[in-house]
């Protein structure tokens, strides 16, 4: 695909980029006074708006004996986040307004993004900091919990906690970075509470975030929202985790482990993956998830989804 250059705006020099050519969007690049970067599409298409936020701070930047707090401290920035000066819960009020949310959490990063329609886009980057509510608090522990639960016996899942177990003692992967009952057992939920909210306070800061918003206006109303709701951001960044060096095998030389898998059996009699397993035809059934209007979509649960015997 042809390139074309475009301006990159930081301060008051600029710098050449290179983004796909043919689109009727309009890109631009800044970066705040705090060290925020944001990219700016204005897109005449969009249907509604969209932000998306990436955060330099992960799984591996957990307290050893408090795993899986970075994975509560996702929880909490949707789920403990209020909107119009507290009346709402930020994710209560993007659904209700026809939108959506969708976090996750990975060793060295996290992700945050929602979609909303155009008219409460303004309103949902009024996004407070996370209350840190105790109760909510409490709350989110139980959801952290209760995910786990249903997710562990996912083949997924039990490689994960595989991998951790087996690598050495003093090797970064050698975490739990989920988080649940048993590894928050150590301290009481008000000492997790106030340790989340100092990492979330030192880390979640201009020099260590990234942003893109995407919206049918002009980027450079986009840019003035941007600096409305974004430059009161802390710019001072933290010290991150840094992989170690390490020259160590990761695991011992001529050691296999075993893991059966058990999710078969939760495919039982009855489903549509035992019927096509009963008939030969396949040995594995996936189901993609997309947007249902996307033609990949529905190509990938017509045909990529199955692997035939
Ligand atoms: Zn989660």
């Amino acid at each position: 695909m042809g390139q074309f250059k475009m301006k990159l705006k930081l301060k008051c020099e600029t710098y050449d980029i290179n983004h796909p050519d043919g689109s009727d969007k309009v890109y631009k690049s800044i970066v705040l006074h705090n060290k925020l970067t944001v990219l700016l599409i204005s897109d005449p298409s969009a249907a509604s708006n969209s932000a998306a936020m990436s955060v330099k701070f992960g799984s591996f930047d957990d307290p050893s004996d408090m795993q899986g707090l970075a994975h509560l401290i996702e929880h909490m920035v949707f789920s403990g986040s209020t909107i119009d000066g507290g009346e709402n819960d930020f994710k209560d009020f993007v659904g209700m307004h026809g939108g959506d949310v969708f976090a996750n959490t990975e060793p060295e990063y996290m992700g945050f993004s929602f979609t909303i329609v155009k008219d409460h886009f303004k309103a949902a980057l009024e996004i407070d900091e996370p209350l840190m509510d105790i109760e909510r608090f409490k709350k989110e522990m139980k959801t952290l919990n209760s995910e786990f639960e249903s997710n562990k016996y996912k083949d997924t899942s039990r490689m994960e906690q595989l991998f951790s177990h087996t690598s050495p003692e003093n090797h970064p992967f050698n975490r739990f970075t989920w988080g649940n009952n048993q590894s928050f057992s150590g301290h009481e939920p008000q000492a997790l509470r106030d340790c989340a909210l100092k990492l979330f306070r030192s880390h979640f800061v201009g020099a260590s975030m990234k942003l893109v918003i995407i919206g049918s206006e002009a980027v450079d109303e986009l840019e003035d929202l941007v600096i409305v709701y974004f430059s009161n951001l802390k710019r001072w960044r933290k010290t991150n985790f840094v992989f170690p060096e390490y020259n160590d095998r990761l695991w011992k030389h001529g050691v296999s482990y075993t893991l059966e898998s058990l999710e078969d059996a939760q495919k039982s009699e009855g489903s549509l993956c035992f019927f096509f397993k009963s008939k030969h035809w396949i040995t594995s059934f996936t189901a993609p998830v997309g947007h249902r209007y996307d033609p990949c979509w529905i190509g990938g649960n017509l045909g990529g989804g199955y692997s035939f015997a």
